[in-house]
């Protein structure tokens, strides 16, 4: 497939069903000088994204051929589109708790009907939050381990230790989230994406080969914890430390 290189202006796709709501954010982003490519159908719009992400999505919740929150975790599984931020278009009040209700992070919502002056200043208020927060630091150091992104080294006090592209990805993951509890599903969706035909015992699995390489004690994780009934966390011994005071 051929990649065009990245223009500067901003990409902005947006799905949204009313082809006349469509028009007018178009309209509107391009006066402010973002590209902006519109899809009326979520499928037709996904497989776009899929190829051709975009800096920002903005996505109808309500969409004849597909659910945005459902679409938007579709995307989350992919690695391509992982981080898009998207803003949410949504008609009622019930489709609001339903986005809250996600680990959507940076992203916001706008409610029907909106003033196109109003999102555009919210989209720009997202770009710039994601430029000021973009990807999880090259190297982190938690306790006597190193990870280091751009090398995909890791190093238990000074020890180089061998991981698997998946046990990297799994444990950079939640190192670079520390104290936050995920659920196996989570991670699923995080790490494997929904490529891989996997069940929440693979995460279990995979959590024990990655503490047998890296816990002094395998089964007294210090670094990679169990929440029971929830799924796993990653410990910093300082939070720890001050948990227990
Ligand atoms: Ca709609």
């Amino acid at each position: 497939m051929l990649e065009f290189p990245k223009l500067m202006r901003p990409h902005i796709a947006i799905i949204e069903d009313e082809k006349d709501l469509v028009e007018l954010v178009r309209y509107n982003l391009r006066k402010e000088g973002f590209e902006v490519e519109g899809f009326t159908s979520g499928r037709e719009g996904f497989e776009h994204l899929r190829r051709h992400p975009a800096d920002l999505l903005i996505l109808d919740i309500m969409l004849p051929d597909d659910d945005g929150l459902e679409l938007c975790r579709r995307l989350r599984a992919q690695e391509r589109t992982r981080s898009l931020p998207v803003i949410f278009l949504t008609a009622k009040g019930s489709e609001v708790d339903r986005i809250l209700g996600l680990e959507m992070g940076g992203d916001d919502y706008v409610t029907k009907p909106f003033s196109p002056r109003e999102l555009v200043a919210r989209v720009k208020a997202v770009l710039r939050r994601r430029d000021r927060s973009e990807a999880p630091p090259e190297i982190i150091e938690v306790g006597d381990l190193r990870l280091d992104g751009a090398t995909r080294e890791v190093r238990l006090r000074g020890k180089s230790v061998e991981l698997t592209s998946l046990e990297f990805k799994l444990l950079r993951f939640l190192a670079s989230q520390p104290q936050r509890v995920f659920s196996r599903d989570r991670l699923l969706d995080e790490v494997w994406g929904t490529d891989r035909f996997v069940t929440p015992r693979t995460v279990d699995v995979h959590i024990r080969r990655l503490r047998e390489k890296i816990e002094p004690e395998p089964n007294r994780p210090r670094y990679i914890q169990t929440v029971r009934g929830s799924g796993y966390r990653f410990a910093t011994p300082a939070a720890d430390a001050h948990e227990a005071g």
